[in-house]
């Protein structure tokens, strides 16, 4: 999708900080981390939020959360780590492209959930 800059970095049009890729997912390192490890990881098909998703781009999420543990293990949190996928306005969702936020590599400490 034009304009998106997830679009953009899957298409390798922006440079990212990649730790893994393949046909379905990019993961690359959040610019602004909030943890000592944040990573997303971004299924290649463009939507924005999960109400939004066909049948298809499905599969892409479930392959991403598949992934999700050997990425993580390549990351280094053996200990843990927290995923988030914002969801539109009161979520604070900026980037309209669905992500999947891993924060991890500390302890996590006071947390909504
Ligand atoms: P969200 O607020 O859930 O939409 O998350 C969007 C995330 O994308 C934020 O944590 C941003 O710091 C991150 N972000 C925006 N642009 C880039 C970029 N070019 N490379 C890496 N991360 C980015």
């Amino acid at each position: 999708m034009e304009n998106c800059i997830f679009c953009k970095i899957a298409a390798g049009e922006i440079p990212s900080a990649k730790v893994y890729e393949d046909e379905d997912m990019i993961a690359f390192r959040d610019i602004a981390p909030q943890a000592k490890v944040h990573v997303l990881v971004v299924p290649k098909s463009h939507f924005a939020t999960l109400a939004e998703m066909d049948a298809a781009q499905a599969e892409l999420v479930k392959k991403c959360l598949v992934k999700i543990p050997a990425i993580a293990e390549g990351l280094g949190l053996a200990n843990g780590y927290r995923l988030i996928v914002n969801q539109g306005r009161d979520a604070g969702q900026t980037v309209h492209h669905l992500h999947i936020h891993i924060l991890g590599g500390q302890d996590m400490g006071e947390k909504m959930l």
